[in-house]
């Protein structure tokens, strides 16, 4: 059994410095060099969880196996790692005065008053330790959402503070700020840095290493200066300067140590040398396509690149399996009309219509869905895109004029995406969908079969509507089969259209599971296609 340490990663400055992508590149070196690590992003918000959440909020809701709404992060956590993360990984403030209030609903408190502290801060701590309870790992990375300073994280700075004391040797804190260049007098400034380290300490947390992010390199003096102020060691002072992909702050961390420095502050044996070859493989495929193509991207939140957050990283998983430049061609589905659609799909190698909920946008994914089906372009429709693609099919294939999905209208006479009978009597918004991991079972010489190259998968669900059986006959028929079925429900997971060079809606979220090490099998082979296609242009 490990005996857990427990790192904390807050924030200061300003917001979006990557605290996210620093927990997941440290817990990249550590997990390299042998160790078992897991992340957790504790976030300051109200909501019991993101799945309520606008995407313009917070960007993309990512799912976990157990089913789970969690932060996006966690998807960079799971890309990262290649493990999986769970409920566990993700505490809002919402959960946490959840959790806290239904115990003094049920006199768990013996009449005693319930306080911010110690209810709610033990609470927190209870959290923290709950995934060191189980002993698998070495490490927990708590990531700290938010800002220091902010009203929202002052109960999680405090169970910071108060874990320290508990803890004593077996914790570290690091602290991510920003130094921002001054063109005007062309020099980097440290002030913001020792404010933010003030703002710690009067909270009661002095932190062990300091991450910078900064657009140019810091001088020996700066960190000098830095230490100083700020009471840590000069090799305790890292600097992160920007890079072209997120993929190579692993590498640019080991280079500066991070990873060293907290094995050093802990006592514990640097061990091997961190094995990153295939991180490293993966780079440079990145970095040297042999090809070059354009993937249309068709989604109505598409201002918000952070909303399809774990599509665009699918990509350039499947880039680099691929060794292809994929250029996203975000195209904003309520934007695509009659009169425009030709002009903003034309020259796609491949087009994707992604998830969503309600029918702000649709007719303009219908419009894409026709336009890759009619001139056989490659495509990839992803739940709703699925959706989509089905009712496209039986407007245009089945002449069923009225076919719809009864999200978007209720009384349709023709539903060809139906409410799934689980979901009828649900009234509850949150947590409330068909989440999480189910099995599908796939036809062998589908477009879907030759790409995961095995009958038997489990993907990530997120939805209330699906595939209406009563039209399967007819579809079939015509020429699009259900490929992908969940063994137990019957519930169609996947259509294709054989005849087309690679059409595959899913009604699951492949792009949940798409990793560095484990690009995601469905995305590799719409690459490939599109790689194809572009190809067959240029004879
Ligand atoms: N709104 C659709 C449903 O609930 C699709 C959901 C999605 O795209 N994640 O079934």
């Amino acid at each position: 059994m490990a005996i857990t340490k427990y790192i904390f990663v807050t924030g200061g400055v300003t917001s979006s410095l990557g605290k996210g992508i620093i927990s997941a590149s440290l817990a990249k070196l550590l997990q390299s060099r042998g160790y078992s690590v897991t992340i957790q992003k504790l976030d300051p918000y109200i909501n019991v969880d993101p799945g309520t959440l606008n995407p313009y909020e917070h960007g993309e809701c990512y799912v976990t196996e157990d089913g789970a709404e969690t932060d996006l992060d966690l998807g960079h956590y799971e890309r990262f790692l290649n493990v999986f993360t769970s409920q566990a990984n993700n505490v809002t403030t919402g959960r946490i005065y959840q959790d806290v209030i239904n115990k003094e609903r049920h006199g768990d408190f013996l009449g005693k008053t319930v306080q911010i502290i110690p209810h709610i801060t033990d609470e927190i701590k209870r959290r923290i330790k709950l995934l060191g309870t189980s002993g698998k790992y070495d490490f927990v990375i708590t990531e700290i959402g938010g800002t220091v300073g902010d009203i929202e994280s002052l109960p999680y700075i405090e169970s910071v503070r108060q874990l320290r004391w508990e803890l004593r040797n077996r914790c570290l804190v690091i602290h991510l700020t920003l130094v921002p260049f001054l063109a005007a007098s062309g020099e980097l400034k440290t002030k913001p840095t020792q404010h933010s380290v003030k703002t710690l300490l009067e909270a009661g947390v002095q932190p062990d290493i300091l991450v910078l992010r900064t657009e140019h390199a810091l001088t020996s003096d700066i960190k000098n200066k830095v230490a100083n102020f700020c009471n840590v060691q000069k090799e305790s002072v890292i600097e992160s300067r920007d890079v072209s992909t997120i993929y190579e702050v692993p590498i640019e961390m080991h280079k500066e140590k991070l990873d060293e420095r907290v094995l050093t502050l802990f006592n514990m044996e640097l061990g091997e040398k961190p094995d990153l070859k295939k991180w490293k493989n993966f780079l440079n495929r990145y970095k040297n396509p042999k090809h070059d193509i354009k993937i249309s991207l068709v989604g109505k939140y598409v201002e918000l690149k952070d909303a399809y957050k774990s599509i665009n990283e699918s990509f350039i998983h499947a880039g680099s399996a691929n060794e292809a430049k994929v250029n996203i061609n975000y195209v904003h589905s309520e934007d695509v009309s009659e009169h425009t659609y030709v002009d903003l799909l034309k020259d796609s190698d491949g087009i994707i219509v992604t998830p969503g909920f309600g029918h702000r946008g649709i007719n303009g994914k219908i419009l894409a869905c026709q336009y890759a089906r009619e001139n056989d372009i490659p495509f990839l429709g992803i739940c709703l895109g699925m959706q989509m693609a089905v009712i496209e099919f039986a407007k245009n294939v089945l002449k069923l004029e009225d076919a719809n999905s009864l999200e978007m209208d209720r009384k349709c006479k023709n539903p060809v995406i139906n409410l799934m009978e689980e979901q009828k009597m649900v009234t509850e918004k949150g947590g409330t969908m068909r989440l999480g991991s189910y099995p599908c079972k796939i036809t062998k010489d589908s477009n879907a079969y030759n790409a995961y190259q095995t009958s038997k998968i489990n993907e990530r669900h997120r939805h209330r509507y699906e595939f209406n059986s009563n039209y399967e006959e007819m579809f079939v028929k015509a020429g699009m089969v259900p490929t992908g079925i969940n063994p137990q429900t019957e519930l169609v997971e996947i259509v294709e259209i054989p005849k087309h060079k690679w059409f595959v809606g899913v009604q699951f979220h492949p792009e949940y599971k798409s990793t560095v090490t484990n690009p995601h099998p469905l995305f590799v082979s719409f690459v490939n296609a599109a790689i194809k296609y572009n190809e067959s242009k240029k004879i």
